[in-house]
């Protein structure tokens, strides 16, 4: 398991000679968790969901800081973020969203893990693991399908799990929950429809604690927090839903390295395929970023069809051409003399260009972009207490 603390396992000096960084404001993070907090009645429990490598960000650091903070339930999905979130944050409720695969129980009953129980034959199968464990019980939490029909127990199950008195006693749900299809979009019918389904299948298990509301379900007001909320993407600063924005601010930024700048005169091509063109004499930055560092290829820019952006100085810039493995290419004609010069940094996410613009610019969304980050950024961790 990694030492938290320790950023990369790159030699002291890294930093200076990497070609992208990602900064990471943990101090933002925690207001982020902290604001979503603030609009919950005081005995409900904002947990945070830390899925995949926290979104992508680093869950090495960004636990510790939401456990500092006070948050003491953690969502991952798979046993091996199981095991290191229980290694991070040691007192913390853990849930494992994706339940139980093969080989998973054991790890869980190991690391004191819940893991969210998503078919009758998961339940059947944790009973059995809860009955030999030391306790002679093991929590879990139990998924109500509501009409998301992804992961969830269908309602037929829901019925002959509660019908079984021992499976339930064997079981110990310490949470029902559900989750919303369209819950980015405040008015959608659906989100009534499925708070229906859901108080509906949950009273099949009276007493146990309720949840319902990941990030912006927990915009559409009170009747959708029960007893817990779940939000992810909100804690590291993304905004899914324009309409009805989350009480957050952006905690990521992302810049890569200016390699090279030079002109290109009107009708010569930029980029592999040369889809895009010089219509007057330009100047071309090259960034040292591209898509295996998760800068999509959708973003990238042809005669007739704007790609992403990149901002330089606070000045946004075109995409131009394909984006490519390890390189992205932007028109800075407009820019000054002088303004744009290999080794400084152009931003591909930050002030200017939001997690959600990078997303609608490569015709997908900003929870792709953030959990796509590459493992090439140099992680860059500020504003943490601990
Ligand atoms: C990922 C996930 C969440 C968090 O969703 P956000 O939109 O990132 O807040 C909550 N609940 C479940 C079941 C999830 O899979």
């Amino acid at each position: 398991m990694s030492d938290p603390k320790q950023r990369t396992t790159r030699p002291a000096g890294a930093l200076a000679a990497a070609t992208g960084i990602l900064t990471v404001d943990l101090a933002q993070v925690a207001e982020n968790w902290r604001g979503l907090k603030s609009l919950l009645a005081p005995n409900v429990t904002c947990a945070a969901v830390v899925k995949a490598n926290a979104y992508g960000l680093g869950a090495a650091r960004v636990i510790p800081a939401l456990a500092r903070a006070g948050c003491d339930t953690f969502f991952i999905a798979t046993p091996d973020e199981a095991i290191e979130a229980r290694h991070l944050a040691p007192k913390a409720t853990i849930y494992a969203l994706d339940g139980l695969i093969p080989g998973a129980a054991e790890i869980f009953i190991r690391e004191t893990v819940r893991p969210v129980l998503s078919t009758y034959d998961d339940a059947v199968l944790w009973a059995a693991h809860a009955k030999i464990s030391a306790h002679g019980a093991a929590p879990c939490a139990l998924h109500l399908d509501s009409g998301l029909n992804r992961l969830g127990i269908q309602a037929r199950d829901a019925r002959r799990i509660a019908a079984d008195k021992d499976l339930v006693a064997a079981l110990g749900a310490k949470l029902v929950m559900s989750h919303l299809a369209s819950a980015d979009t405040p008015g959608d019918l659906k989100n009534r429809e499925q708070l229906l389904a859901f108080e509906t299948i949950s009273s099949l298990f009276p007493g146990v604690p309720r949840s319902l509301a990941a990030s912006d379900g927990l915009m559409l007001g009170k009747l959708f927090h029960f007893d817990l909320v779940r939000p992810g993407y909100a804690l590291y600063g993304g905004q899914a839903s324009q309409s009805n924005p989350t009480p957050v601010k952006p905690a990521v930024t992302v810049k890569a390295r200016i390699l090279a700048v030079s002109d290109v005169a009107p009708g010569e091509s930029v980029g592999y395929a040369a889809t895009w063109h010089a219509r007057r004499p330009s100047r071309i930055a090259t960034i040292a970023a591209g898509y295996a560092d998760g800068v999509p290829r959708s973003a990238s820019a042809a005669d007739g069809h704007q790609g992403g952006h990149v901002a330089i100085s606070g000045k946004l810039a075109l995409i131009v051409g394909r984006v490519s493995m390890d390189l992205i290419t932007a028109d800075v004609t407009e820019f000054a003399d002088g303004a744009v010069r290999p080794g400084d940094f152009a931003t591909l996410i930050g002030p200017g260009i939001s997690i959600e613009d990078a997303g609608h610019a490569a015709g997908t969304i900003g929870y792709e972009i953030l959990t796509r980050l590459g493992t090439r950024f140099e992680r860059l961790f500020i504003g943490d207490s601990g």
